[in-house]
């Protein structure tokens, strides 16, 4: 089975979406839970955006020791510089750069041409790898960027030193069969892919978050990035917890496995929800509080006799100890619905 690599943002795209403002001693507590959980890498903060930032994602370098720690940084001198700082005493010091490579942010945003756009990320890259043994390179807004364009810049990067190439879907413009088919021709077109980390990034602006993050793996990505409960900015990210328990649960066809304890989800997510405020919406695929709760009398028949009528996930497999039968108004089975 190929091993998938979970990149954890819930405390970097995570946190910078509205409402979220963790002090460092919930980030800590955060990002201890997520070593725990089995996170491969965990991106703790953008150190040069602020002190507080620079601070947490310092403290978590110096603690977490199971998995990689990771801060992101701008294709800036000045911002590498600062996250070396933040990330120097940890285990493996690893630095997530990004550019942004579609027309629409290179034109309006960068105000750069292709040309300088390519120079600046490969000299980004070469200072990183001055400090750092492992470099994230992202092309930001990935998928609506030329993938020709991306086959040229992403060798140069890759030649520069990148260990990890990440693809995003910067505003969660993709569908499954569209993002799986630019992993695909990356797989085939860049120089030297198969030396380097492929990674894959998803929003849910469409509500296709997880199955694009999914399409990404079965056509060649190793890493998928994504946040607990799927927060993150406007419609959040891919949540972790569902790709994490979709391929455990359908292994029989996808045949991927991650490190992910699957035990942790139930307490990560909830120790999230708490600490950012975010409540979980009660119908939310494995961590709702309603995800294991059959209402209608018909349902609740079945699961009496026996579970894997409507089961196709136990609460104890993501670490939930009471299972909610719930025994609501439509119990009674002559006035139940008939639940499909
Ligand atoms: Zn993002």
């Amino acid at each position: 089975m190929r091993r998938i690599d979970i990149f954890d943002t819930t405390l970097r795209d995570g946190e910078q979406s509205a409402g979220i403002n963790l002090n460092t001693a919930e980030k800590m507590e955060i990002a201890r839970q997520l070593e725990r959980f089995g996170a491969t890498v965990i991106e703790a903060g953008f150190p040069a955006s602020s002190p507080g930032d620079f601070e947490a994602v310092q403290r978590i370098a110096n603690t977490v020791k199971n998995s990689t720690v990771t801060g992101l940084a701008r294709a800036m001198k000045s911002d590498i510089d600062t996250s070396w700082e933040a990330l120097k005493g940890g285990e493996q010091p690893h630095l997530h750069v990004f550019l942004a490579t579609s027309p629409i942010h290179m034109d309006y945003k960068l105000k750069k041409t292709p040309d300088q756009v390519v120079d600046i990320a490969v000299e980004a890259v070469k200072y990183a790898k001055k400090y750092f043994p492992l470099v994230q390179w992202s092309a930001e807004d990935a998928f609506r960027s030329d993938p020709e364009f991306l086959v040229r810049i992403i060798n140069q990067v890759i030649k520069a030193g990148a260990t990890t190439i990440n693809i995003p879907d910067t505003v969660g413009y993709a569908t499954p069969q569209e993002y799986g088919a630019l992993f695909k021709f990356l797989k085939e077109n860049v120089i030297g892919i198969d030396r380097v980390k492929l990674s894959a990034h998803c929003h849910n602006d469409l509500g296709m978050a997880v199955a694009n993050s999914i399409a990404a793996i079965e056509n060649g990505a190793d890493q998928v990035e994504g946040t607990i409960n799927g927060i993150g900015e406007r419609a959040g990210n891919a949540a972790l917890e569902e790709i994490a328990v979709a391929l455990h649960i359908r292994k029989d066809i996808y045949g991927f496995e991650t490190n992910i304890n699957l035990q942790e989800i139930k307490r990560t997510s909830q120790l999230v929800s708490q600490l950012t405020g975010v409540v979980i919406q009660p119908n939310k695929a494995v961590v709702g509080k309603n995800a294991f709760a059959h209402e209608s009398g018909i349902h609740q028949d079945g699961m009496l006799k026996n579970r894997e009528t409507y089961e196709i996930i136990t609460p104890e497999l993501i670490g939930e100890t009471t299972a909610p039968l719930a025994l609501g108004k439509h119990s009674d089975a002559m006035h139940s619905r008939i639940g499909q």
